[in-house]
């Protein structure tokens, strides 16, 4: 039987138009609920995904307020800034785009902002609450992904789930999220001995490596359901070729473009062993986003309806 597709942007979709009456309420009652979004520098996929939230914003009827500090901004402006958005009451959350030039101290930045305004949950007090499982804003890619599991029904408690990366924002969250919904969770890392068995064991795989298509067959338990993380571009016309054989629309658009996205998964061992996986694009994605309008909506309703 061919596995089931989880479709982020469906999925998406529907937290988005779940999103939108609340937003108009606090728009009636109050204001509507405001972003304000930080992009340091030009990284143009930094510029792409912040183009994309402003866009979302704007869809939500969520006012946007952003800030385009220079490539050779130091940590003191950056700070300054976060500080200004904190005191602004028409800003309920904050985002800060990452990652930030490489003269300025990220961390700093992070722990500036008002956890009461965090729309990332990057914050270290946030962080804490998380791992106490108490309500606070959950990083956004691996709330995203539970929301996923939930409207597909994937049971979770009692399942083996491996989660293949350790990173602050998506490796270590996702593993408490899924411990706080009762699997039994085993982490991997780039020091992981004998990775292919240690996932081998999963009911629930997740790949968050950033390693293009590095998880193959051997890595997937026949049955297992698969989140694929990782967006890799491949300029590799060989690989590209390898990987996306069955796909010819796929490899006419790398003839056009000269690149495709891929995820950390195989996208052939996807299709031959797992009973349900997400897509590379369209998966993980678009999930990222709705969960970052949920924080702002969430962090709204607290500082506005006092909940
Ligand atoms: P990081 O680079 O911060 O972390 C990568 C993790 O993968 C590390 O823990 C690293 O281990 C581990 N790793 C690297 N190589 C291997 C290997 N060969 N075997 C086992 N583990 C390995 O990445 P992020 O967590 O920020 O992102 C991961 C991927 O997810 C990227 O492709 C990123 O673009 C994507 N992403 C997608 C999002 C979306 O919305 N779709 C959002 C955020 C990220 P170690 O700690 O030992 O170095």
């Amino acid at each position: 039987m061919s596995p089931t597709i989880l479709d982020g942007r469906r999925v998406s979709a529907d937290i988005r138009a779940e999103l939108r009456p609340r937003v108009a309420a606090l728009a009636e009652k109050h204001r509507a609920p405001g972003l304000a979004v930080i992009l340091a520098g030009h990284n143009p996929a930094s510029e792409i995904y912040v183009r994309n939230k402003v866009k979302a914003c704007a869809e939500l009827g969520i006012r946007s307020f952003q800030s385009t500090p220079p490539d050779t901004v130091t940590t003191e402006e950056l700070l300054a800034l976060v500080e200004q958005y904190n005191q602004d009451p028409e800003v309920d959350g904050i985002l800060v785009q990452m990652p930030l030039p490489p003269q300025v101290d990220a961390q700093r930045v992070i722990v500036a902002v008002d956890p009461a305004k965090d729309a990332d949950g990057f914050h270290p007090f946030n962080l804490g609450n998380l791992v106490a499982n108490r309500p606070a804003p959950r990083p956004c890619t691996p709330a995203g992904i539970m929301e996923l599991l939930a409207r597909y029904d994937v049971p979770i408690a009692g399942s083996r789930a491996v989660v293949v990366g350790r990173s602050d924002i998506v490796g270590k969250p996702m593993a408490l999220l899924l411990l706080h919904q009762h699997a039994t969770v085993t982490i991997c890392h780039s020091k992981t001995r004998e990775l292919a068995a240690e996932c081998r064991r999963a009911d629930i795989l997740v790949a968050a490596m950033g390693k293009p298509a590095l998880l193959t067959a051997e890595h997937i338990r026949e049955g297992a359901v698969v989140i694929d993380v990782g967006v890799n571009r491949v300029t590799d016309e060989t690989l590209a070729k390898r990987l996306f054989a069955q796909e010819p629309a796929r490899l006419e658009a790398f003839a056009r473009t000269g690149s495709l996205v891929v995820g950390d998964v195989d996208p052939r061992a996807l299709v031959e062993r797992s009973s349900a996986y997400t897509p590379v694009p369209g998966g993980v994605g678009p999930l990222t986003i709705a969960m970052l309008m949920s924080n702002t909506v969430h962090l709204a309703e607290r500082r506005l309806n006092g909940g």
